[in-house]
């Protein structure tokens, strides 16, 4: 490939982030712009699961997999499904002989940062707009003026996407799944008893039409989340974000009959609530190739975490796309390959995660959630 080739990528999620490091081993340049003004502008969200054959493999591409033993965390790998008075119906006793190792998001993010020349990354820079140039290159559009010409511009700017909408009439759709998420700091020496509760990994619980996963992060965190079917705006109108004791009074109430100890989740929360729509794009979404305009990850197919795929999906992507760039003579041949392959690879992923919000909370969704615990199970599945 030419590698005087102009390259444009928006976001530096891991998608994004990915995507330059193997074009930089391959000593391609190209410019990431990302809207937070630094790396540390907010916390990165929670613990991911890397999967073989997608995530594993982009970061081996990426020539980071030694570094990714250093803070992936394999004895994280467990998961527990209780019924709502507390009682165990199954539990993944093996944690850490799976091979989805966790990871938090916020290392995976530093490592990928540390792994790139600081002067291709491009902080506080919030994209407004993609043009069109009449040399059939793009500019894009900042508050704080114009940079360009690019030949290639990739979004991997998440969901909700600036670039998307230049390139398919569609836009995610509310799955009916909101997500209350709250956060629970330095468990073993606070709350020794929930952090049993939750073991090495994931604790469920779903009874009543609605239901509670917790989930081990780094450091001695848990994230929690309490997921309700409801139409999209029910949980502004129903919680005050900004009165964390009202928000632990609130939640406790919804989820009144099931046991005080896991409650606790509630109680122990720090203040730090946050209300997440759960949103995806249609399965099978593609698009018809314009010449350098392109998308990967969430931008392309978000789609519900339900098949935890979404950050292996991105990773993956950028790592295919790196490839063919590297491979190809012809870039925009490269890139329309690119896409050709990416839509029929996530479509069978989009599927699962799709199935997984639209039965998530049915009255039998306790059953379902056993069966699906079961099915992903690392280790030695128990009950
Ligand atoms: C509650 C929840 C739980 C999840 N759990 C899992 C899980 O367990 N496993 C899993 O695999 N996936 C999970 N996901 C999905 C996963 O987070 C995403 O699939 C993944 O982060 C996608 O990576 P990305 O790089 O495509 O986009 P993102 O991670 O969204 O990164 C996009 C980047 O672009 C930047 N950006 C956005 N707009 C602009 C702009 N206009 N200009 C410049 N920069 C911009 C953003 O600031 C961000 O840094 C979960 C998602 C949710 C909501």
């Amino acid at each position: 490939m030419n590698t005087q080739l102009h390259i444009a990528i928006v976001g530096a999620g891991p998608g994004g982030l990915t995507l330059a490091r193997i074009l930089h081993l391959h000593g391609i340049a190209a410019t990431v712009f990302e809207q937070e003004s630094h790396p540390l502008e907010r916390p990165q969200g929670g613990t991911l699961d890397l999967h073989e054959g997608s995530g594993l493999q982009a970061l081996r591409q990426a020539g980071l997999i030694e570094e990714f033993q250093a803070i992936a965390r394999y004895e994280d790998q467990g998961s527990r499904l209780l019924d709502k008075a507390g009682n165990l119906l199954f539990e993944d006793q093996d944690a850490a002989s799976g091979n989805r190792p966790e990871v938090d998001r916020t290392e995976l993010r530093a490592m990928l940062l540390q792994a790139l020349p600081a002067a291709c990354l491009r902080w506080g820079c919030a994209m407004r707009e993609v043009q069109a140039r009449d040399d059939g290159r793009w500019d894009l559009v900042f508050e704080h003026g114009s940079e360009g010409p690019f030949d290639l511009v990739v979004g991997a700017d998440g969901a909700w996407s600036r670039i998307q909408p230049l390139l398919s009439p569609y836009r995610p759709q509310y799955s009916g799944l909101t997500f209350i998420e709250c956060g629970i700091d330095d468990v073993d020496r606070c709350h020794p008893a929930l952090s049993q509760l939750v073991g090495r990994g994931k604790m469920g619980v779903e009874a009543d039409g609605k239901e509670i996963i917790a989930q081990r992060n780094g450091n001695a965190h848990i994230r929690a989340y309490a997921i309700f079917r409801v139409p999209a705006g029910w949980a502004a109108r129903r919680f005050d974000l900004a009165a964390p004791a009202s928000m632990r009074a609130e939640l406790i109430k919804e989820f009144d009959g099931f046991a005080p100890e896991i409650l606790d989740l509630f109680r122990a929360s720090n203040d730090n609530f946050a209300i997440r729509l759960i949103c995806a794009l249609p399965v099978g979404h593609c698009w018809q190739n314009l010449r350098g305009l392109t998308l990967l990850g969430d931008a392309a197919h978000v789609m519900s975490p339900f098949g935890g795929d979404g950050v292996n999906n991105a990773m993956f992507d950028a790592a295919e796309l790196a490839r063919l760039l590297i491979e190809r003579a012809d870039w925009a041949e490269a890139v329309a390959e690119y896409e050709a392959l990416m839509f029929a690879r996530v479509a069978e992923s989009a599927e699962g995660a799709a199935e997984g919000a639209a039965t998530q909370l049915s009255h039998v969704g306790q059953a379902l959630t056993l069966e699906m615990y079961r099915s992903h199970a690392g280790g030695q599945g128990q009950k």
